[in-house]
């Protein structure tokens, strides 16, 4: 059985577009199918479109939060209930193109070593060209100083086997960048490339300083590379400060002490505090992670379903 989880917030003109879409190339999948669509606290009709759809359609489960608690919140909860032995992740505004599971499903067939099939947009049309920018930018830094390879232009959606969707749900850390733990489970994954596709109805939930927010989250989430920067600067600032501490002593010694360099201290005192400032932000971002974790709090709250836990 294949799994498919659909997380949802404020979508009510998508989810029967996406449905359709779906059905219309399911003969073509040569399985059965699950849906197990999240309503992620939306705040439109979401809710009741899906009531009505998994009341009509058996195969048809729904979760719905409590409350907006983000989608990747929606695609653990989506991945603890899912079924299949096969399990994939899409967007419901069909910027992942049903059509392409076929193919997908067929690398999975041919190829029994590979665990997982994902998705790469080669292009990034219909986006705004900074927010382009700054996605390269992640992506060249976030490799760069982080373990685990994130593929740019990778997206969510993807076919799993059972053995990564079981190995994902190992990882139960709270604060959850899931294109990091995706790759962070490892297993053996190719990627399907394809055109970017603009979404069929809705807008996007995602504005500017919320992607930056998110693409501070990965790094924060899957490198320590900031507190290391901090603590080589902190050690570089140190040891010329020695440096300096000598030449100042020698120069007294040999010419007297004539009191000058106002102003050169002025700045050094600016840009050291400046720094120790930005070192103890970068800790208490590294210190608010572990706060939120120590707590243990659940990662998502049902407060209405169709479907019996697994
Ligand atoms: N989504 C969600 N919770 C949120 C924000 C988004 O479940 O808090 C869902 C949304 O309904 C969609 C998917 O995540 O199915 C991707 O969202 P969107 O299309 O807004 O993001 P983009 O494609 O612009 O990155
Ligand atoms: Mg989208």
């Amino acid at each position: 059985m294949l799994s498919i989880i659909i997380p949802c917030f404020n979508e009510e003109e998508s989810i029967p577009l996406f449905f359709a879409a779906v059905e219309k190339i399911k003969k073509e999948l040569h399985t059965e199918i699950e849906y197990i669509f999240i309503n992620d606290g939306s705040q439109d009709r979401t809710l009741e479109v899906l009531r009505d759809l998994s009341q009509s359609y058996s195969h048809v489960h729904y979760l719905s939060f409590s409350r907006n608690f983000g989608k990747e919140a929606a695609l653990y909860a989506g991945l603890e209930h899912a079924r299949g032995d096969l399990v994939t992740v899409m967007d419901v505004d069909l910027q992942d193109p049903p059509e392409l599971l076929i193919e997908m499903k067929d690398m999975l067939e041919v190829d029994k070593d590979l665990d997982c099939v994902g998705t790469r947009r080669t292009t990034r049309d219909g986006e705004p060209p900074i927010r382009s920018f700054f996605a390269k930018l992640f992506y060249k830094l976030i490799n760069k100083i982080s373990q685990v390879e994130m593929v740019d232009g990778a997206r969510d959606f993807r076919l799993m086997r059972r053995s990564m969707v079981d190995a994902i749900l190992e990882v139960t850390e709270y604060n959850r960048f899931s294109k990091g733990i995706f790759a962070w489970v490892g297993f053996k994954t190719t990627y399907l490339e394809y055109k970017n596709v603009e979404r069929v109805a809705g807008t996007t939930s995602w504005n500017f300083w919320q992607l930056f927010s998110y693409s501070l989250e990965g790094i924060v989430n899957f490198s320590d590379a900031p507190l290391a920067i901090a603590f080589v600067a902190g050690l570089t600032a140190c040891l010329l400060a020695f440096l300096l501490m000598g030449v100042v002593i020698l120069r007294t010694l040999i010419f007297g002490d004539p009191t000058s360099g106002w102003p050169s201290l002025v700045s050094i005192i600016l840009f050291l505090g400046g720094f120790q400032l930005l070192s103890i932000g970068i800790l208490g971002k590294y210190i608010g992670k572990i706060f939120m974790e120590t707590k243990k709090r659940p990662i998502y709250i049902v407060k209405e379903s169709n479907k019996q836990e697994r």
